[in-house]
């Protein structure tokens, strides 16, 4: 099956004046939608390799499926982690969880903030489970898919590639990312966390 450009869940102007309807319709439908095309076209080659079993560009085609796959999976993400609605605290079991696992919110939030916005290059800050521990960790992710520890499950990530903000917050990073807090879908990160923990390591 080939993959898709999900809608999104939110019209383009729906998070302003956090994220700017121009930079979000342009993240979305130029640059999420290359990497749907790029993990379709990769595939395609590889069946031809197959079919060749002429296996010489091997190696460079599984970097950039890694790198097309992984792009799709996090924009995917990205997209359900925001909400107009959004903003404040977790409740519940997930607040109790960041508690536990990194002594408080301010702690947590300090940490996925700035693990973002010291990320060198392109990348993603994300928070993930780790299910072999059972512990929430806070990851620094290097173009879609470097620096990641295996089997950790993202629940939620911010994008801090230079496509993501340029246009609307120029080069301050760290204006997007504390923007970004104001429009998390906390219902969302908490249903996926719910999700991760009922899977076995
Ligand atoms: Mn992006």
């Amino acid at each position: 099956m080939p993959y898709t450009l999900p809608e999104l869940p939110y019209d383009y102007s729906a998070l302003e004046p956090h994220y700017s309807g121009e930079n979000l319709e342009l993240h979305h439908s130029k640059h999420h939608a290359a990497y749907v095309t790029g993990a379709n076209t990769t595939l395609d080659k590889l069946a031809e390799v197959r079919g060749k079993n002429d296996f010489s560009t091997l190696v460079g085609l599984e970097k950039t499926l890694a790198f097309n796959i992984s792009g799709h999976v996090l924009h995917s993400l990205f997209w359900n982690n925001l909400t107009p609605d959004g903003g404040d605290r977790p409740g519940g079991e997930l607040a109790a969880a960041l508690d536990e696992h990194f002594g408080s919110f301010d702690a947590f939030q300090a940490q996925m903030s700035q693990a973002s916005v010291l990320v060198q290059g392109s990348g993603w800050g994300a928070l993930a489970y780790e299910p072999l521990g059972g512990n929430l960790i806070v990851e620094q992710i290097y173009d879609h898919h470097g620096n990641v520890g295996n089997g950790a499950i993202p629940l939620l990530v911010f994008d801090v590639w230079e496509h993501a903000y340029y246009l609307h917050y120029r080069n301050v990073r760290a204006d997007f990312v504390k923007a970004l807090w104001n429009v998390v879908n906390w219902a969302d990160v908490s249903k996926r966390f719910d999700q991760a923990r009922g899977m076995s390591a």
